[in-house]
């Protein structure tokens, strides 16, 4: 059995319970070194293979799952945060599948996520945005055309770029150029739970040169809204004349 985990954003106590249970009872782990937290590999019993895949190939990554599979070995695949974003898992089902090996999936802690806590934001306030982008700028993977940054810009929603950090100068001006005002307020949260943790606060007009000045150029998020500013409706939920399934309003 191979059993894709989520590893959460970095701090270890961040995986789930079922996560910590399967690396606790793992014969083999595969793990994204480039942005796994190497402690949790602690919680691995002696004797357990661990691969870094930071270095390896889809073919031998597979390879691995095999040869844990033949041997009846409980392997791990641990990938960083919660591995349905970005997290290239299909096309490793899909060759399990062909091989006729069982997965399952344990999902993470995605480091969108731990980076709204560490911002201490919420996406998705009443009367800002109901909505939240995950996407990314188009480097040397490509975005479809109808995804561009410009043209998902004009919706005004709450947006998280992923794997941008890079390439912020024209991110931020796609977003300008697309509809966002250049005083939108914008963060990036960098290494968001790990004790190396940074939040710069900007707008989309300074933010570039935040960004430079503090040498950040990866494993970070760029968050862009107004969801950052100080402006907002009281939620329905919790107000006392709204009535819902479970409470009765006053008034
Ligand atoms: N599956 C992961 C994302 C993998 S893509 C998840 O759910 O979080 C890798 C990108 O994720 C990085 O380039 C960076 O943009 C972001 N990232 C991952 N961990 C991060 C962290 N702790 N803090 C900030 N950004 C992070």
């Amino acid at each position: 059995m191979i059993h894709f985990v989520g590893a959460g954003p970095g701090a270890p106590d961040l995986i789930t319970l079922r996560g910590a249970e399967h690396l606790r009872t793992a014969g083999m782990v595969i793990y994204a070194g480039s942005l796994v937290n190497p402690e949790l590999l602690k919680m691995t019993p002696e004797g357990c293979e661990i691969y870094n895949s930071a270095n390896m190939t889809l073919e031998e990554v597979i390879e691995k799952m095999r040869s844990a599979n033949e041997r009846n070995l409980s392997a791990v695949r641990l990938h960083t945060g919660d591995p349905s974003i970005y997290g290239a898992i299909r096309e490793q089902m899909d060759r399990l599948k062909e091989l006729g090996i069982e997965y399952d999936i344990t999902p993470g802690v995605s480091s969108f996520c731990a980076a709204a806590a560490a911002a201490e934001a919420e996406y998705t306030l009443p009367g800002v945005s109901q909505t939240v982008i995950i996407t990314r700028m188009e480097g040397r993977t490509p975005v479809p055309v109808k995804e561009n940054l410009r043209s998902l810009a004009s919706h005004g929603a709450s947006i998280v770029l992923f794997l941008s950090s890079g390439l912020i100068s024209e991110s931020c001006t796609a977003l300008i150029e697309g509809g966002y005002s250049s005083k939108t307020k914008t963060a990036m949260v960098y290494k968001a739970s790990w004790p190396e943790q940074k939040i710069i606060r900007g707008t989309l007009e300074t933010l570039p040169s935040q960004a430079k000045e503090a040498g950040i150029k990866n494993t970070a998020l760029i968050l862009v809204g107004d969801f950052l500013g100080d402006e907002y409706e009281l939620s329905k939920l919790y107000d006392k004349t709204f009535t819902h399934a479970f409470r009765k309003g006053t008034e």
